[in-house]
């Protein structure tokens, strides 16, 4: 092998600092561009002082004792490529070989039979397709694995058989992170003789270089971002260990698939413009995948705040790249936009000055098979981008033609904007979609109006903390939640009982950026986005004054609910929502808030469908047929979505909260709710055949300190755990009890009344004795359970104040309740009279209807609904100024009133 690298001679970046010409104004150090774009050998001057490296197009040198003899060996143009390019990439040793595969060629002939690999799952294609073949022929084991899990690789490691890792970080075209550094320590440690190899094409020296994080071995196919214009194939190695460097120069050698001179000489002149043509494309890069991610399309880019592992990234790289990629949902789809681009070519590969679009899966990865690509979660519907340095805004606008021409996005007038059209298996068609809601105005026009329950802790509480099994039922006190649309581009809160509190935010301040939406049929993660959370509370939230916390909090939950909806969609309009509940009593006021925002907002969103009707032309078809008052009108698939999101509400109020008040609040009824841990699975039950029952809620308008009242029963648990113990299993079985009867359809309601009167008195007592009762409730106890009245009263909830409920009979009087209620209103407490376990969420049906002769029974036609927009005067009025005016004490019967009203 000739001298193409003198390591001795060779520090990293030896492009010579300039000496300091001022003993005052030190010199820096070169930066990247620089190094980049001098190509410069102090070690192998021409002799001619030509600006540019000549090609040595010869097979042979003449003479014995030269530095040369035989190109295979080495030749001078190649050795500066070799040089230029160790230099830029932090290390002792580079190669130039034919391609990157030649590169992985010649690094995997290190291995021995007998040896194990361990490897990502989303590798380029042809890398696989290599391992592939040394495992069928060398005899060497390969495992693949998920390398942005560290943990997931450990269970391969074999201290003696482990030769070699190989990692991709971002992978190609997924973009999924590995944690280079992480899993370098992690091999040296467990298989010091391991040797850790890093692809690293994606990125480029100039973005990434691995052999700083631990790798030992990086290789490039500098067919892609190092030549930068698709005019050669060629593959760079590099490393800083010299008997890996020997090892790799003898394989080389030896099979002879060194670079040529005049690909060393096209590389080392596209390696110069290396910086700026990087720069340029992850700029057009980023604006691209942003384009895309905002119209609601799941986009895979490091540079979006959403990419899993973008810290990690961040930490290991200078930058995002030029290569992105997103779904569709429908793999003919991709298809006809990929086919329909003008300036994106369809091409396989990438790094090139011209910008490229595929889809690997019938592409550069056709040589996984389907079933494999499957597994390792390769989308079928993926198409991958590459970005070039033409101008963004032709860029973007080319692939917006295509989006519309393949019938992936469409002009949404109310918007002036395009927006995304959903597939959802089979090509939706907007026109269609909107005929189908709110007759010809579209989801945005219509006022969404719906309503949601509070709940009451029937029995249980506290116990539940430990295990314990509670019964929570639906109270007969709602949340209604309106929205309306408005035309000045803004967006609009106001929640009645938060101190009237009013705020209007203009929809293009908020911090967009800053959040990415989730694209439809994702789920919400587990975790809350808290960059979105800390985006929101700096931007938007900052004009609420910190005096009022609960404003603050709803509005938060309201801004994060619609901006990880919104996307590309951005409607302007405004959400009131008002209660007849107390608002901070324990009846689940804040549910029922998260509930109704959640379902306005989906609505809105069309991310929930209300499914379509019949035709109206038949009038036996065109009736709702409803039983149940409306209830089960809204399918589950729909209520489980709800339920999802105004759980995230709920956590952004609450932070840890059970999920019990949102499922109540959502399906309505009873349900038994048992928390996970002390040997028991976490569930929520709903209680079929629970009969409506009536209760009295009292408010003792007294404030408590839920948390506080909490750690006081865990505290008293610790301090006595024989006696707490024996109480939590008396509630245990007061809950099991309570559950049996209430579901138990053999019973007659009087002896239900009469158990169900027993355990509220029995669970009292408990509560007491956990010292979470107050006087006030007491008080309460003691009015209502006095001789005239006779009934069984307990606390709700965390105690300590708040509520307390009365079970009513069927047959007690009206007069006695009227005296009961004077009384109680005497001592200052507010009384709610309501029936527990009716309906869950409702909506007020959207379709056009008006009311049938026949009780009950609505006919799909007519004007009563959906609520008017004021364009449309004409035949209509807004619902907006009456629900903003009316007395709350009218609001339930106002809201009946509109239309029919569909329930979960
Ligand atoms: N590694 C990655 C990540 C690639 O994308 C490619 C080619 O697309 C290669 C290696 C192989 O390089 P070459 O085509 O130069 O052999």
């Amino acid at each position: 092998m000739g001298p193409s690298i003198d390591t001795k001679k060779l520090a990293t970046h030896d492009l010579p600092t300039p000496d300091s010409d001022s003993p005052v104004r030190t010199r820096k150090p070169y930066k990247f561009s620089t190094l980049c774009a001098t190509v410069e050998n102090p070690h192998q001057k021409d002799q001619y002082g030509s600006s540019s490296v000549p090609i040595y197009q010869t097979a042979t040198f003449k003479g014995v004792a030269g530095e040369y003899d035989y190109s295979r060996s080495g030749n001078p143009t190649r050795s500066h490529l070799e040089h230029h390019i160790a230099k830029i990439s932090s290390a002792a040793h580079a190669f130039a070989v034919s391609s990157g595969m030649a590169a992985l060629d010649v690094i995997l002939r290190i291995l021995k039979p007998g040896d194990e690999v361990i490897a990502g799952d989303d590798l380029y294609g042809g890398t696989n397709r290599l391992l592939g073949y040394i495992r069928n022929h060398v005899g060497v084991t390969v495992h693949h694995v998920d390398t942005t899990d560290p943990a997931s690789i450990l269970p391969y490691i074999n201290p003696t058989k482990t030769a070699m890792v190989l990692l991709e970080s971002p992978t190609n075209p997924l973009l999924k992170i590995a944690d280079l550094a992480l899993i370098s320590k992690e091999i040296k440690e467990r298989a010091p003789a391991a040797i850790i190899v890093v692809d690293n094409t994606m990125m480029s020296p100039y973005l990434q270089r691995p052999l700083e994080h631990g790798a030992d071995i990086v290789y490039d196919s500098a067919t892609k971002y190092l030549s930068g214009h698709h005019d050669l194939m060629a593959g760079m190695i590099t490393c800083n260990r010299d008997d890996i460097a020997k090892q790799l120069a003898f394989i080389i050698n030896s099979v002879g698939n060194a670079l040529t001179p005049i690909d060393c000489f096209l590389l080392l002149r596209g390696v110069k413009t290396l910086a700026v043509r990087m720069d340029r494309q992850q700029t057009s890069a980023s604006l691209v995948a942003t384009y895309l991610n905002s119209l609601g399309f799941k986009v895979h880019y490091p540079g979006l705040p959403n990419h899993p592992g973008r810290e990690i990234h961040q930490r290991i790289a200078d930058g995002n790249g030029a290569v992105l990629s997103f779904e569709t949902g429908n793999k003919e789809l991709s298809e006809k936009i990929v086919g329909g681009t003008r300036l994106w070519g369809i091409s396989v590969s990438f790094g090139c000055v011209n910008s490229l679009i595929s889809m690997p899966c019938v592409m550069s990865h056709a040589s996984i098979d389907p079933a494999t690509r499957a597994a390792r979660g390769l989308p079928e519907d993926l198409i991958r981008l590459c970005v070039g340095i033409e101008d963004p805004s032709d860029l973007l606008d080319d692939l917006e033609h295509a989006l519309i021409d393949a019938g992936a996005i469409a002009l949404s007038v109310q918007q002036n904007a395009y927006v995304r059209v959903q597939p959802d298996g089979k090509t939706l068609n907007k026109a269609v979609e909107q005929l189908a809601i709110g007759g010809s105005k579209s989801k945005e026009e219509v006022e969404w109006f719906v309503s949601a329950p509070g709940k009451v802790i029937l029995f249980g509480e506290h116990a539940v903390v430990h295990g314990v099994t509670a019964i929570a039922a639906s109270v007969d006190l709602r949340c209604y939640g309106l929205t309306a649309p408005r035309d000045d581009n803004k967006l609009s809160v106001h929640f009645h009982d938060i101190d009237n509190f009013y705020h209007e935010w203009d929809i293009d301040k908020l911090p967009w950026d800053l959040i990415s939406s989730l694209p439809r049929n994702e789920d919400h993660p587990e975790e809350l986005d808290q960059q979105a959370i800390e985006a929101l509370q700096q931007g938007p939230l900052n004009e609420i004054g910190d005096d009022k916390p609960q404003a603050r909090a709803a509005a938060l939950a309201f801004l994060y609910m619609y901006t990880k909806l919104g996307g590309g969609y951005r409607p302007s309009f405004n959400f009131t929502a008002r209660s007849t509940l107390p608002v901070g009593a324990g009846l689940g006021s804040s549910a029922s808030f998260s509930t109704c925002a959640a379902t306005a907002l989906l609505l809105l969103f069309g991310r929930i469908d209300m499914p379509p009707l019949p035709a109206p032309s038949d009038p036996s078809t065109g009736h709702l047929h409803m039983s149940h008052r409306g209830r089960r009108a809204i399918p589950a698939t729909i209520a489980e979505e709800t339920n999802r999101w105004a759980f995230v509400a709920e956590k952004i109020l609450h932070g840890n909260p059970s999920g019990v008040d949102n499922s109540v609040s959502v399906y309505g009824g009873a349900l038994a709710y048992t928390r996970a841990g002390f040997g028991k699975k976490s569930g929520m039950e709903q209680i079929h055949g629970f009969k409506s029952l009536r209760f009295l809620l009292t408010n003792s308008k007294v404030p408590r300190d839920t948390k506080k009242l909490v750690a006081g029963v865990g505290q008293m648990k610790l301090d006595q755990p024989e006696v707490v113990n024996a109480l939590l299993e008396s509630i245990q079985n007061i809950s099991d009890e309570a559950r049996r009867a209430l579901a138990d359809t053999e019973m007659n309601r009087e002896d239900l009344l009469s158990v169900l009167s027993a355990l509220i008195k029995e669970n009292h007592g408990y509560l007491v004795s956990l010292g979470v009762s107050h006087p006030s409730l007491e008080t309460i106890r003691d009015q209502t359970g006095s001789e005239r009245y006779g009934l069984s009263t307990k606390l709700t909830g965390a105690g300590g104040g708040g509520c307390a409920v009365t079970l009513v009979p069927d047959d007690f009087k009206d007069e006695l309740m009227s005296d009961l209620l004077t009384e109680l209103r005497g001592n200052k407490f507010d009384p709610y009279l309501t029936s527990v376990g009716g309906s869950g969420l409702g909506i007020l049906s959207p379709y056009e209807q008006h009311r049938n002769d026949r009780p009950g029974s609505w006919q799909n036609l007519g004007h009563l609904t959906p609520p008017k927009t004021p364009a449309d005067s004409l035949t209509g009025e807004a619902l907006r100024p009456h629900f903003e005016v009316k007395p709350v004490s009218e609001l339930p019967d106002w809201a009946n009133g509109l239309g029919k009203w569909l329930y979960v």
